[in-house]
């Protein structure tokens, strides 16, 4: 962890640690001139055990992300009566777009022409449109999930052509970087592409960007969603 607020929320209770991150996004929002409630948290989950996501949920929080599709769906069962948010937030195979089409509210990972396919084929009828973001690679790296930035436009195309999709913007995981400068510069160029999609794009509204060591930066730069996982759980059980 990059910042002292980090290394201290390790010692807290989850309910302590929500209204800790919550403080952090206030004060991003602050620096940067920003209205707070146009940047929303999104719990990672993955990892992290039942009992936990209850605490949290007691404390008010219903968007949670998840990675694994197994782990998700045991969560999602188990938590059914609650009046909860469910994002998939990891890399895609293609074998698993029906489950994810079915029990997911959001997929911030969509990255090529054939999962824009499968989830719009795939979305119950008696469901809402899927929200979807496109992963964006910003750093060229190889093994990594995301599209080209070049690839954006046609990708949002073909969402908008999906019947059953509904396209809301961008999400990108950017290298990790030491300095707060650094950061922002890349969040920025992250930013510039959300803004140019959503010259286009009506319904484009969200930029989901910034994890525990880099959240600040985010949303100083533009993010309007952050996904949190360990400086609001705690360290994760497992790094499946
Ligand atoms: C795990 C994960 C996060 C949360 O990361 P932390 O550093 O634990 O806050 C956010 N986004 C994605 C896509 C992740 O996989």
């Amino acid at each position: 962890m990059t910042n002292q607020i980090s290394a201290q929320s390790t010692s807290q209770a989850p309910g302590d640690r929500l209204a800790r991150i919550q403080a952090r996004i206030d004060a991003a929002c602050r620096t940067s001139g920003r209205d707070p409630d146009t940047v929303s948290l999104l719990a990672v989950s993955k990892g992290q055990p039942l009992h936990a996501l209850k605490t949290l949920i007691a404390s008010g929080q219903q968007a949670f992300g998840e990675n694994y599709l197994d782990e998700a769906l045991e969560k999602i069962a188990a938590l059914a009566d609650a009046p909860l948010t469910w994002h998939f937030i990891g890399p895609i195979q293609s074998n698993k777009t029906r489950a994810i089409a079915e029990n997911f509210d959001w997929v911030h990972s969509v990255d090529r022409a054939k999962i824009i396919r499968r989830l719009s084929d795939q979305r119950p009828d008696s469901l809402n449109p899927l929200n979807v973001l496109i992963q964006v690679n910003l750093d060229g790296e190889q093994q990594k999930a995301g599209c080209d930035p070049d690839q954006i436009e046609a990708l949002a195309a073909r969402i908008e052509d999906s019947p059953r999709l509904v396209l809301r913007g961008l999400m990108a995981i950017p290298a990790p970087r030491e300095q707060r400068q650094e950061q922002i510069a890349v969040f920025e160029q992250l930013y510039d592409l959300y803004a140019e999609l959503k010259l286009t794009h009506r319904g484009v509204d969200t930029l989901s960007a910034g994890m525990s060591g880099d959240l600040e930066a985010a949303i100083i730069a533009g993010s309007t969603m952050v996904r949190v996982g360990t400086d609001l759980f705690g360290p994760r059980r497992s790094q499946t």
